[in-house]
């Protein structure tokens, strides 16, 4: 239901937890992050309030992180529970994706996938997604990048979804199909969010993503293509501060 990210020189955590919160208007049933730094790619998630969530990162180590995602979940597929809630892990735990909205074509997709071999720890439409942007990663050779271009061309539903890779631990790759997705562009760091609410308090310069469009945030930079693999340049809207 709502989307939170970040990737810059601050402490993304802090960051993460205050824009979610200024999305609970939005309602949802769940809360989660994922953090990268040396000790890995750690996913963190709570069945209830994000309250409830920081009250279970504070017994945790290893929190620092220049990049993050976050999300609150408003359950579609499979009951509110700390499992279902996202961020989701590809089989290898080299991704981590948080993901709003549905997508319609899951159960075809996921009979495919368990025949390939994968296995589910959700009953979420959002992990089958992450698989299966896995396995065209696993079966192309390619980036990240492009096998979630790819997945987008085969997944049928509404989304809008972002995506981390340990292997790339300065990037974020996200893309929109009816959900929404606004990028912040601050100096040299980059919020990505479900509305501009959590964004405003560290820039007014933002960036919508269209429906059937990728954003790549890698080494301080945004590029935007299209699912059909044509790079657009980004508009710029200047928000209103209102503080
Ligand atoms: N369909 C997904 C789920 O049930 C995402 C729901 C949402 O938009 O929060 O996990």
């Amino acid at each position: 239901c709502g989307i939170v990210a970040y990737v810059g020189q601050q402490e993304a955590l802090p960051i993460i937890i205050k824009g979610l919160k200024r999305l609970e208007y939005r309602g949802y049933d769940s809360a989660g992050v994922a953090l990268l730094n040396p000790e890995g790619l750690s996913i963190y998630k709570k069945k209830g309030k994000v309250s409830e969530l920081e009250n279970h990162l504070s017994s945790k180590e290893s929190l620092q992180s220049k990049i993050g995602i976050g999300h609150t979940r408003w359950a579609t597929h499979g009951e509110p529970n700390d499992v279902n809630a996202h961020p989701h892990y590809s089989s290898n735990e080299m991704f981590a994706m948080i993901h709003n909205g549905i997508i319609e074509n899951y159960d075809t997709l996921k009979t495919d996938l368990i025949n390939k071999g994968y296995k589910f720890h959700s009953e979420t439409d959002s992990e089958v997604f992450i698989k299966f942007i896995e396995d065209i990663y696993v079966n192309n050779d390619c980036s990240l990048e492009e096998a979630v271009r790819l997945a987008l061309h085969k997944v049928v539903g509404a989304y809008a979804i972002v995506l981390m890779n340990k292997e790339e631990p300065d990037t974020l790759i996200a893309a929109r199909k009816g959900s929404p997705l606004v990028i912040g562009v601050g100096e040299g760091e980059y919020f990505l969010a479900s509305d501009a609410t959590p964004i405003i308090e560290y820039t007014n310069q933002v960036v919508y993503l269209d429906d059937y469009e990728i954003a790549v945030i890698r080494d301080g930079k945004l590029q935007i293509k299209t699912i059909e693999n044509v790079e657009t340049n980004p508009y710029i809207n200047q928000l209103e501060m209102e503080l």
